[in-house]
Protein backbone atom coordinates (compact mmCIF):
# COMPACT_ATOMS: atom_id res chain seq x y z
CA UNK A 1 0.00 0.00 0.00
CA UNK A 2 1.55 3.67 -0.70
CA UNK A 3 2.06 5.44 2.35
CA UNK A 4 1.62 9.32 2.23
CA UNK A 5 2.25 11.45 5.07
CA UNK A 6 -0.07 13.38 5.14
CA UNK A 7 -1.48 16.39 7.36
CA UNK A 8 -3.45 18.43 6.14
CA UNK A 9 -3.55 21.90 6.98
CA UNK A 10 -5.57 22.72 4.14
CA UNK A 11 -8.46 20.97 6.29
CA UNK A 12 -7.75 22.54 9.04
CA UNK A 13 -9.67 25.67 7.76
CA UNK A 14 -13.23 24.50 8.16
CA UNK A 15 -15.96 23.89 6.02
CA UNK A 16 -16.39 27.45 4.71
CA UNK A 17 -13.54 26.81 2.94
CA UNK A 18 -13.73 23.73 0.70
CA UNK A 19 -16.28 21.09 0.10
CA UNK A 20 -15.40 17.11 1.39
CA UNK A 21 -15.92 14.54 -1.41
CA UNK A 22 -14.95 11.81 -2.52
CA UNK A 23 -13.42 10.28 -6.06
CA UNK A 24 -15.80 8.82 -8.33
CA UNK A 25 -14.29 5.15 -9.27
CA UNK A 26 -13.17 4.76 -12.50
CA UNK A 27 -13.34 1.26 -14.44
CA UNK A 28 -10.11 0.42 -16.25
CA UNK A 29 -7.42 2.51 -14.29
CA UNK A 30 -4.07 2.27 -16.01
CA UNK A 31 -0.91 4.05 -15.07
CA UNK A 32 1.08 5.92 -17.94
CA UNK A 33 3.67 7.55 -16.21
CA UNK A 34 4.86 8.03 -12.94
CA UNK A 35 7.25 10.57 -11.30
CA UNK A 36 9.60 8.66 -8.97
CA UNK A 37 11.41 11.51 -8.88
CA UNK A 38 9.10 13.56 -7.42
CA UNK A 39 7.47 11.29 -5.30
CA UNK A 40 10.84 11.14 -3.76
CA UNK A 41 11.62 14.42 -3.04
CA UNK A 42 7.72 14.99 -1.37
CA UNK A 43 8.48 12.02 0.81
CA UNK A 44 6.24 9.56 -0.48
CA UNK A 45 7.19 5.95 0.18
CA UNK A 46 7.70 4.53 -3.45
CA UNK A 47 10.03 1.65 -3.51
CA UNK A 48 7.91 -0.88 -2.90
CA UNK A 49 4.93 0.59 -5.10
CA UNK A 50 3.50 -1.48 -7.85
CA UNK A 51 1.87 -0.53 -10.61
CA UNK A 52 -1.36 -1.52 -9.46
CA UNK A 53 -1.48 0.34 -6.15
CA UNK A 54 -0.12 3.57 -7.92
CA UNK A 55 -3.11 3.62 -10.68
CA UNK A 56 -5.45 2.49 -7.93
CA UNK A 57 -4.46 5.62 -5.75
CA UNK A 58 -4.09 8.08 -8.38
CA UNK A 59 -7.17 7.65 -10.39
CA UNK A 60 -8.58 7.89 -6.85
CA UNK A 61 -9.82 4.07 -6.95
CA UNK A 62 -8.54 4.01 -3.36
CA UNK A 63 -7.98 6.72 -1.06
CA UNK A 64 -4.40 6.36 0.84
CA UNK A 65 -4.58 6.54 4.74
CA UNK A 66 -4.54 10.07 5.96
CA UNK A 67 -6.33 11.29 2.74
CA UNK A 68 -9.16 13.98 3.54
CA UNK A 69 -10.20 14.99 -0.11
CA UNK A 70 -11.77 17.77 -1.00
CA UNK A 71 -12.67 20.24 -3.43
CA UNK A 72 -11.60 23.89 -2.50
CA UNK A 73 -13.85 26.80 -2.83
CA UNK A 74 -12.86 29.88 -4.86
CA UNK A 75 -14.13 32.67 -7.24
CA UNK A 76 -12.47 34.03 -10.38
CA UNK A 77 -12.45 36.53 -12.97
CA UNK A 78 -12.84 35.21 -15.98
CA UNK A 79 -11.88 37.06 -19.27
CA UNK A 80 -12.36 40.02 -16.90
CA UNK A 81 -15.56 38.82 -15.63
CA UNK A 82 -16.68 37.92 -12.01
CA UNK A 83 -17.81 34.61 -11.16
CA UNK A 84 -18.77 34.57 -7.39
CA UNK A 85 -18.71 30.55 -7.57
CA UNK A 86 -15.93 28.52 -9.06
CA UNK A 87 -14.24 26.17 -6.98
CA UNK A 88 -12.96 22.59 -7.52
CA UNK A 89 -15.40 21.45 -10.16
CA UNK A 90 -13.37 18.61 -10.97
CA UNK A 91 -10.25 18.37 -9.26
CA UNK A 92 -10.04 17.07 -5.45
CA UNK A 93 -7.35 17.63 -2.65
CA UNK A 94 -5.89 14.21 -1.49
CA UNK A 95 -3.94 16.53 1.51
CA UNK A 96 -1.06 18.01 1.69
CA UNK A 97 2.21 16.77 3.44
CA UNK A 98 5.43 18.29 4.57
CA UNK A 99 8.47 17.50 2.14
CA UNK A 100 12.47 16.92 3.12
CA UNK A 101 13.30 20.24 3.50
CA UNK A 102 9.66 21.01 5.75
CA UNK A 103 8.22 22.94 2.97
CA UNK A 104 4.62 22.19 2.47
CA UNK A 105 3.77 20.03 -0.75
CA UNK A 106 -0.24 19.74 -1.49
CA UNK A 107 -1.28 16.56 -3.64
CA UNK A 108 -4.56 17.35 -6.16
CA UNK A 109 -6.26 14.44 -8.30
CA UNK A 110 -7.49 16.39 -11.68
CA UNK A 111 -10.40 14.56 -13.60
CA UNK A 112 -11.98 12.71 -11.08
CA UNK A 113 -15.68 13.24 -10.84
CA UNK A 114 -17.92 15.61 -9.96
CA UNK A 115 -17.83 17.91 -6.80
CA UNK A 116 -19.97 20.50 -5.61
CA UNK A 117 -18.84 23.21 -7.25
CA UNK A 118 -19.10 20.84 -10.89
CA UNK A 119 -21.70 22.98 -12.24
CA UNK A 120 -22.88 21.51 -15.46
CA UNK A 121 -19.62 20.39 -16.31
CA UNK A 122 -18.56 16.22 -15.74
CA UNK A 123 -16.28 16.32 -13.38
CA UNK A 124 -13.73 14.88 -15.79
CA UNK A 125 -10.62 15.44 -17.64
CA UNK A 126 -9.79 14.28 -21.18
CA UNK A 127 -6.47 12.48 -21.92
CA UNK A 128 -5.04 14.78 -24.47
CA UNK A 129 -5.29 17.55 -21.41
CA UNK A 130 -3.87 15.57 -19.11
CA UNK A 131 -0.94 14.40 -21.26
CA UNK A 132 -0.44 18.06 -22.30
CA UNK A 133 -0.19 19.59 -18.25
CA UNK A 134 2.13 16.35 -17.38
CA UNK A 135 4.59 17.63 -20.44
CA UNK A 136 4.43 20.90 -20.48
CA UNK A 137 4.67 21.24 -15.89
CA UNK A 138 7.44 19.18 -15.87
CA UNK A 139 9.18 20.82 -19.09
CA UNK A 140 8.33 24.17 -17.00
CA UNK A 141 10.21 22.38 -13.58
CA UNK A 142 13.62 21.55 -15.95
CA UNK A 143 13.34 25.18 -17.22
CA UNK A 144 13.89 26.14 -14.07
CA UNK A 145 10.54 27.79 -13.70
CA UNK A 146 8.47 27.64 -10.69
CA UNK A 147 5.00 25.27 -11.28
CA UNK A 148 3.27 22.84 -9.96
CA UNK A 149 4.33 19.13 -10.71
CA UNK A 150 2.84 16.14 -12.21
CA UNK A 151 3.05 13.19 -9.73
CA UNK A 152 0.94 10.59 -11.82
CA UNK A 153 -1.28 10.29 -14.70
CA UNK A 154 -3.31 7.46 -15.17
CA UNK A 155 -5.46 6.69 -18.11
CA UNK A 156 -9.50 5.96 -16.93
CA UNK A 157 -10.86 3.38 -19.50
CA UNK A 158 -13.68 5.32 -20.04
CA UNK A 159 -14.47 7.35 -22.22
CA UNK A 160 -15.54 11.35 -22.01
CA UNK A 161 -17.35 14.00 -24.00
CA UNK A 162 -15.98 16.32 -25.85
CA UNK A 163 -17.81 17.18 -28.68
CA UNK A 164 -17.32 13.70 -29.39
CA UNK A 165 -15.81 10.91 -27.44
CA UNK A 166 -12.33 10.78 -26.30
CA UNK A 167 -10.40 8.91 -23.65
CA UNK A 168 -10.59 10.02 -20.23
CA UNK A 169 -7.77 10.50 -17.94
CA UNK A 170 -6.48 11.67 -14.29
CA UNK A 171 -3.79 13.69 -13.53
CA UNK A 172 -2.10 13.93 -9.77
CA UNK A 173 -0.50 17.48 -9.42
CA UNK A 174 1.23 18.76 -6.79
CA UNK A 175 1.80 22.38 -5.80
CA UNK A 176 3.27 24.95 -3.04
CA UNK A 177 -0.56 25.62 -2.38
CA UNK A 178 -3.44 25.55 -4.88
CA UNK A 179 -5.02 28.41 -2.95
CA UNK A 180 -4.98 31.08 -6.19
CA UNK A 181 -5.65 34.84 -6.05
CA UNK A 182 -9.87 33.66 -6.51
CA UNK A 183 -9.39 31.80 -2.96
CA UNK A 184 -9.65 35.28 -1.60
CA UNK A 185 -11.59 36.74 -3.47
CA UNK A 186 -14.56 33.85 -2.53
CA UNK A 187 -14.33 35.34 0.66
CA UNK A 188 -14.00 39.02 0.41
CA UNK A 189 -17.14 38.74 -2.20
CA UNK A 190 -19.26 38.03 0.65
CA UNK A 191 -17.46 40.40 3.22
CA UNK A 192 -16.63 38.02 4.97
CA UNK A 193 -13.19 39.18 6.40
CA UNK A 194 -12.33 36.64 8.67
CA UNK A 195 -12.02 34.25 6.22
CA UNK A 196 -10.26 36.26 4.26
CA UNK A 197 -7.92 37.17 7.29
CA UNK A 198 -7.76 33.09 8.07
CA UNK A 199 -6.86 32.15 4.46
CA UNK A 200 -3.90 35.04 4.33
CA UNK A 201 -2.86 33.87 8.13
CA UNK A 202 -2.91 30.25 6.44
CA UNK A 203 -0.56 31.34 3.07
CA UNK A 204 1.85 33.03 5.30
CA UNK A 205 2.33 30.24 7.70
CA UNK A 206 2.65 27.88 4.42
CA UNK A 207 3.97 29.60 1.42
CA UNK A 208 5.65 32.81 3.10
CA UNK A 209 7.27 32.26 6.73
CA UNK A 210 9.64 35.35 6.91
CA UNK A 211 6.42 37.60 6.52
CA UNK A 212 5.26 36.43 10.16
CA UNK A 213 8.26 38.57 11.57
CA UNK A 214 7.29 41.80 9.93
CA UNK A 215 4.75 44.39 12.16
CA UNK A 216 2.37 44.39 9.11
CA UNK A 217 2.40 41.11 7.68
CA UNK A 218 -0.57 41.78 5.33
CA UNK A 219 0.96 44.50 3.47
CA UNK A 220 3.93 42.22 3.34
CA UNK A 221 2.19 39.38 1.88
CA UNK A 222 1.33 41.38 -0.62
CA UNK A 223 4.48 42.57 -1.50
CA UNK A 224 5.83 38.89 -1.77
CA UNK A 225 3.26 37.56 -3.97
CA UNK A 226 3.56 41.03 -6.30
CA UNK A 227 7.04 39.81 -6.27
CA UNK A 228 7.12 36.09 -6.31
CA UNK A 229 4.36 36.85 -9.77
CA UNK A 230 6.73 39.66 -11.28
CA UNK A 231 9.63 37.25 -11.39
CA UNK A 232 6.96 34.40 -12.98
CA UNK A 233 5.86 36.11 -15.87
CA UNK A 234 9.32 37.66 -16.42
CA UNK A 235 10.11 34.16 -16.65
CA UNK A 236 7.18 33.15 -19.34
CA UNK A 237 8.27 35.87 -21.30
CA UNK A 238 11.49 34.82 -21.23
CA UNK A 239 10.87 31.39 -22.69
CA UNK A 240 8.14 32.57 -25.06
CA UNK A 241 5.65 30.79 -22.71
CA UNK A 242 1.73 32.00 -22.91
CA UNK A 243 -0.31 30.52 -20.33
CA UNK A 244 -2.97 30.99 -22.31
CA UNK A 245 -5.81 31.71 -19.65
CA UNK A 246 -4.40 33.94 -17.05
CA UNK A 247 -7.74 34.10 -15.06
CA UNK A 248 -7.36 35.16 -11.39
CA UNK A 249 -8.44 31.39 -10.66
CA UNK A 250 -5.81 30.16 -12.48
CA UNK A 251 -3.23 32.72 -10.71
CA UNK A 252 -1.62 30.86 -7.67
CA UNK A 253 -0.99 32.81 -4.74
CA UNK A 254 2.39 30.93 -3.86
CA UNK A 255 4.19 32.12 -7.74
CA UNK A 256 3.91 29.02 -9.61
CA UNK A 257 2.42 28.46 -12.82
CA UNK A 258 -0.97 26.81 -12.63
CA UNK A 259 -3.54 25.13 -14.60
CA UNK A 260 -2.19 24.07 -17.98
CA UNK A 261 -5.35 24.51 -20.79
CA UNK A 262 -4.73 26.16 -23.23
CA UNK A 263 -1.15 27.00 -22.76
CA UNK A 264 1.50 27.29 -25.63
CA UNK A 265 4.92 28.34 -26.19
CA UNK A 266 5.87 30.24 -29.25
CA UNK A 267 7.47 28.79 -33.03
CA UNK A 268 7.82 31.50 -34.92
CA UNK A 269 8.18 34.77 -32.56
CA UNK A 270 4.66 37.53 -32.90
CA UNK A 271 4.65 40.27 -30.07
CA UNK A 272 1.19 40.08 -29.79
CA UNK A 273 0.58 35.81 -30.25
CA UNK A 274 -2.61 34.03 -28.93
CA UNK A 275 -3.04 30.39 -29.20
CA UNK A 276 -6.32 29.86 -26.83
CA UNK A 277 -9.18 29.53 -29.53
CA UNK A 278 -11.47 31.30 -26.45
CA UNK A 279 -9.16 34.18 -25.77
CA UNK A 280 -10.57 36.15 -28.97
CA UNK A 281 -10.16 39.90 -28.02
CA UNK A 282 -6.30 38.48 -27.11
CA UNK A 283 -6.71 39.47 -23.74
CA UNK A 284 -4.05 36.60 -22.19
CA UNK A 285 -1.82 37.41 -25.76
CA UNK A 286 1.90 37.20 -25.08
CA UNK A 287 3.10 40.37 -24.77
CA UNK A 288 -0.04 41.44 -22.25
CA UNK A 289 0.89 39.25 -19.67
CA UNK A 290 2.69 41.44 -17.14
CA UNK A 291 -0.32 43.77 -18.04
CA UNK A 292 -2.84 41.34 -16.83
CA UNK A 293 -0.52 40.03 -14.14
CA UNK A 294 -0.93 43.50 -12.42
CA UNK A 295 -4.22 43.24 -12.97
CA UNK A 296 -4.98 40.05 -11.39
CA UNK A 297 -2.74 41.88 -8.34
CA UNK A 298 -4.97 44.83 -8.29
CA UNK A 299 -7.84 42.11 -7.75
CA UNK A 300 -6.13 40.31 -4.62
CA UNK A 301 -5.04 43.40 -3.03
CA UNK A 302 -8.83 44.84 -3.60
CA UNK A 303 -9.51 41.93 -1.34
CA UNK A 304 -6.81 41.96 1.16
CA UNK A 305 -8.35 45.81 1.77
CA UNK A 306 -9.63 44.96 5.54
CA UNK A 307 -6.39 43.31 6.66
CA UNK A 308 -4.29 46.74 5.49
CA UNK A 309 -5.37 49.63 7.95
CA UNK A 310 -8.77 50.21 9.93
CA UNK A 311 -10.25 52.94 7.23
CA UNK A 312 -10.51 52.19 3.52
CA UNK A 313 -8.65 55.37 2.52
CA UNK A 314 -5.64 54.60 4.53
CA UNK A 315 -5.82 51.13 2.65
CA UNK A 316 -6.34 52.01 -0.44
CA UNK A 317 -3.07 54.19 -0.12
CA UNK A 318 -1.46 51.18 0.86
CA UNK A 319 -2.50 48.95 -1.69
CA UNK A 320 -1.55 51.37 -4.12
CA UNK A 321 1.99 51.83 -2.80
CA UNK A 322 2.65 47.96 -2.96
CA UNK A 323 0.79 47.88 -6.61
CA UNK A 324 3.14 50.11 -7.48
CA UNK A 325 6.06 48.14 -7.25
CA UNK A 326 4.95 45.27 -9.48
CA UNK A 327 6.10 47.25 -13.00
CA UNK A 328 9.13 48.15 -11.43
CA UNK A 329 10.15 45.19 -10.45
CA UNK A 330 8.67 43.04 -13.48
CA UNK A 331 11.14 45.29 -15.44
CA UNK A 332 14.46 44.52 -13.38
CA UNK A 333 13.19 40.81 -13.63
CA UNK A 334 12.66 40.66 -17.26
CA UNK A 335 16.16 42.64 -17.88
CA UNK A 336 18.68 40.92 -15.56
CA UNK A 337 16.86 37.30 -17.22
CA UNK A 338 17.13 39.17 -20.74
CA UNK A 339 20.68 40.06 -19.96
CA UNK A 340 21.47 36.41 -19.56
CA UNK A 341 19.93 35.16 -22.51
CA UNK A 342 21.90 38.00 -24.52
CA UNK A 343 25.18 37.25 -22.48
CA UNK A 344 25.02 41.07 -21.50
CA UNK A 345 26.69 41.98 -18.24
CA UNK A 346 25.18 44.25 -16.17
CA UNK A 347 27.65 47.66 -16.92
CA UNK A 348 26.79 50.90 -15.49
CA UNK A 349 24.46 53.04 -16.92
CA UNK A 350 23.45 50.16 -19.67
CA UNK A 351 19.69 49.29 -18.13
CA UNK A 352 18.11 51.60 -20.60
CA UNK A 353 20.77 50.78 -23.65
CA UNK A 354 20.30 47.18 -23.24
CA UNK A 355 16.70 47.26 -22.94
CA UNK A 356 16.36 48.94 -25.93
CA UNK A 357 19.51 46.34 -27.56
CA UNK A 358 16.80 43.42 -26.69
CA UNK A 359 13.60 45.00 -27.44
CA UNK A 360 15.33 45.51 -30.85
CA UNK A 361 15.78 42.16 -31.15
CA UNK A 362 12.69 40.71 -30.49
CA UNK A 363 11.03 43.31 -32.84
CA UNK A 364 13.38 42.05 -35.86
CA UNK A 365 12.43 38.35 -34.49
CA UNK A 366 9.02 39.50 -35.26
CA UNK A 367 9.07 41.31 -38.46
CA UNK A 368 10.95 38.26 -39.60
CA UNK A 369 8.62 35.31 -37.51
CA UNK A 370 12.14 33.95 -36.38
CA UNK A 371 11.47 30.87 -34.21
CA UNK A 372 12.01 32.41 -30.72
CA UNK A 373 14.05 29.42 -28.80
CA UNK A 374 15.90 28.67 -32.36
CA UNK A 375 17.05 32.45 -32.01
CA UNK A 376 18.28 32.67 -28.33
CA UNK A 377 19.85 29.09 -28.46
CA UNK A 378 21.51 30.32 -31.79
CA UNK A 379 23.18 33.39 -30.33
CA UNK A 380 24.83 31.70 -27.50
CA UNK A 381 26.31 29.94 -30.25
CA UNK A 382 28.06 33.26 -31.64
CA UNK A 383 31.42 34.58 -31.49
CA UNK A 384 32.42 38.18 -30.79
CA UNK A 385 34.09 37.80 -34.22
CA UNK A 386 31.68 37.80 -37.84
CA UNK A 387 32.31 34.63 -39.07
CA UNK A 388 30.46 30.95 -40.51
CA UNK A 389 29.32 31.02 -37.23
CA UNK A 390 26.83 33.94 -37.54
CA UNK A 391 25.17 31.15 -40.62
CA UNK A 392 22.92 29.53 -37.93
CA UNK A 393 21.05 32.73 -36.71
CA UNK A 394 21.32 34.36 -40.03
CA UNK A 395 19.13 31.28 -41.92
CA UNK A 396 15.75 32.34 -38.89
CA UNK A 397 15.63 34.88 -40.52
CA UNK A 398 13.90 35.73 -43.46
CA UNK A 399 15.54 38.95 -44.05
CA UNK A 400 18.88 38.02 -42.56
CA UNK A 401 20.38 41.51 -43.37
CA UNK A 402 17.82 42.48 -40.28
CA UNK A 403 19.86 40.51 -38.01
CA UNK A 404 23.35 42.17 -39.07
CA UNK A 405 22.57 45.20 -38.34
CA UNK A 406 21.54 43.75 -35.41
CA UNK A 407 24.30 41.60 -34.64
CA UNK A 408 26.75 44.69 -34.91
CA UNK A 409 25.25 46.30 -32.27
CA UNK A 410 25.57 43.49 -29.88
CA UNK A 411 28.84 43.28 -30.78
CA UNK A 412 29.76 46.09 -29.86
CA UNK A 413 28.03 45.85 -26.97
CA UNK A 414 29.68 42.37 -25.25
CA UNK A 415 33.30 43.96 -26.55
CA UNK A 416 32.92 45.60 -23.78
CA UNK A 417 33.16 42.81 -21.19
CA UNK A 418 35.48 41.16 -19.65
CA UNK A 419 34.26 37.37 -20.59
CA UNK A 420 35.73 35.47 -23.51
CA UNK A 421 33.20 33.61 -26.13
CA UNK A 422 33.39 30.25 -23.99
CA UNK A 423 32.12 31.96 -21.23
CA UNK A 424 29.55 34.15 -22.45
CA UNK A 425 28.30 31.31 -24.28
CA UNK A 426 28.35 29.03 -21.20
CA UNK A 427 26.59 31.22 -19.39
CA UNK A 428 23.62 31.90 -21.91
CA UNK A 429 23.58 28.27 -23.48
CA UNK A 430 22.50 27.51 -19.53
CA UNK A 431 18.88 29.77 -20.08
CA UNK A 432 18.68 29.38 -23.34
CA UNK A 433 16.91 26.08 -23.96
CA UNK A 434 17.48 23.59 -27.03
CA UNK A 435 14.10 21.83 -26.43
CA UNK A 436 11.05 23.01 -25.36
CA UNK A 437 7.19 21.34 -25.60
CA UNK A 438 6.34 22.57 -28.94
CA UNK A 439 2.79 22.63 -29.63
CA UNK A 440 3.39 20.37 -32.73
CA UNK A 441 5.18 17.87 -30.60
CA UNK A 442 2.57 17.92 -27.65
CA UNK A 443 -0.13 17.64 -29.97
CA UNK A 444 2.07 14.32 -31.75
CA UNK A 445 2.36 13.07 -28.73
CA UNK A 446 -1.88 13.05 -27.75
CA UNK A 447 -2.36 11.99 -31.16
CA UNK A 448 -0.74 8.79 -30.38
CA UNK A 449 -2.02 8.28 -27.21
CA UNK A 450 -5.15 8.72 -28.07
CA UNK A 451 -6.21 7.20 -31.56
CA UNK A 452 -3.95 4.19 -30.98
CA UNK A 453 -3.15 3.78 -27.11
CA UNK A 454 0.49 4.46 -28.12
CA UNK A 455 2.71 6.31 -25.70
CA UNK A 456 5.49 5.74 -26.63
CA UNK A 457 5.21 9.26 -28.50
CA UNK A 458 4.43 11.22 -25.09
CA UNK A 459 7.44 9.06 -23.31
CA UNK A 460 10.05 10.45 -25.61
CA UNK A 461 9.44 13.98 -25.96
CA UNK A 462 9.19 13.91 -21.91
CA UNK A 463 12.94 12.19 -21.56
CA UNK A 464 14.05 14.71 -23.83
CA UNK A 465 12.55 17.19 -21.81
CA UNK A 466 14.33 16.46 -18.62
CA UNK A 467 17.40 18.16 -19.87
CA UNK A 468 15.88 21.05 -22.10
CA UNK A 469 19.42 23.06 -21.80
CA UNK A 470 21.72 20.07 -23.15
CA UNK A 471 22.29 18.84 -26.65
CA UNK A 472 21.21 14.98 -26.65
CA UNK A 473 22.51 12.20 -29.16
CA UNK A 474 19.96 11.24 -31.92
CA UNK A 475 16.92 14.00 -30.91
CA UNK A 476 17.80 16.99 -33.22
CA UNK A 477 14.33 16.48 -34.23
CA UNK A 478 12.81 17.73 -30.90
CA UNK A 479 14.47 21.27 -31.34
CA UNK A 480 12.66 22.04 -35.03
CA UNK A 481 10.10 24.36 -35.18
CA UNK A 482 6.81 22.59 -37.27
CA UNK A 483 6.82 22.14 -40.95
CA UNK A 484 3.86 24.53 -42.51
CA UNK A 485 1.56 21.16 -42.39
CA UNK A 486 2.44 20.98 -38.28
CA UNK A 487 1.83 24.50 -37.33
CA UNK A 488 -0.98 24.57 -34.67
CA UNK A 489 -2.65 27.51 -34.62
CA UNK A 490 -5.11 26.81 -31.86
CA UNK A 491 -5.00 25.39 -28.37
CA UNK A 492 -7.58 24.50 -26.65
CA UNK A 493 -8.73 23.82 -22.76
CA UNK A 494 -10.37 20.89 -23.72
CA UNK A 495 -12.63 20.94 -20.47
P1 LIG B 1 -10.31 25.92 -15.85
O1 LIG B 1 -10.60 26.76 -17.04
O2 LIG B 1 -9.90 24.50 -16.17
O3 LIG B 1 -9.35 26.56 -14.93
O4 LIG B 1 -11.71 25.77 -15.08
C1 LIG B 1 -12.53 26.84 -14.69
C2 LIG B 1 -13.59 26.34 -13.76
O5 LIG B 1 -14.42 25.36 -14.42
C3 LIG B 1 -13.09 25.65 -12.50
O6 LIG B 1 -13.98 25.93 -11.47
C4 LIG B 1 -13.11 24.19 -12.89
O7 LIG B 1 -13.18 23.35 -11.77
C5 LIG B 1 -14.38 24.12 -13.71
N1 LIG B 1 -14.34 23.00 -14.67
C6 LIG B 1 -13.59 22.92 -15.80
N2 LIG B 1 -13.82 21.77 -16.44
C7 LIG B 1 -14.73 21.08 -15.72
C8 LIG B 1 -15.38 19.81 -15.86
N3 LIG B 1 -15.14 19.01 -16.91
N4 LIG B 1 -16.25 19.46 -14.91
C9 LIG B 1 -16.51 20.27 -13.87
N5 LIG B 1 -15.95 21.46 -13.68
C10 LIG B 1 -15.07 21.87 -14.59
MG1 LIG C 1 -8.57 26.62 -13.28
Amino acid sequence: MIKIPFNNQYACLGGKFYSEVLPIPVSQPSLIKFNDELAHSVGLSVDDFDRDDISAVFSGNVIPDGAQPLAMAYSGHQFGNFSPQLGDGRAILLGDIKDEDGTSVSVQLKGCGRTHFSRNGDGRAALGPVLREYLVSEAMAKLNTPTTRALAAVATGEGVNRECLVPGGIITRTASSFVRIGTFQYFAAQGDTASVKQLADFVIEQNYPDVTESGQPYADLLVAVIKGQASLIAKWMQLGFIHGVMNTDNMSIAGETIDYGPCAFIDAYAHNQVFSSIDRGGRYAYNNQPNIGLWNLTRLAESLLPLLADTTDKAVDIAQGILESFTEEYERFWLSGMRLKCGLQAIENSDRDDKVLIESLLDIMHSNSADFTLTFRSLSQLKVEPGQGDDGIRDLFQNPLQFDEWGEKWRERVIQQDLDDVERQKIMQAVNPIYIPRNHQIEAAIRAAEDNADYSVFHDLHEVLQSPFVRQVNKASYQLPPEPEEIIHQTFCGT
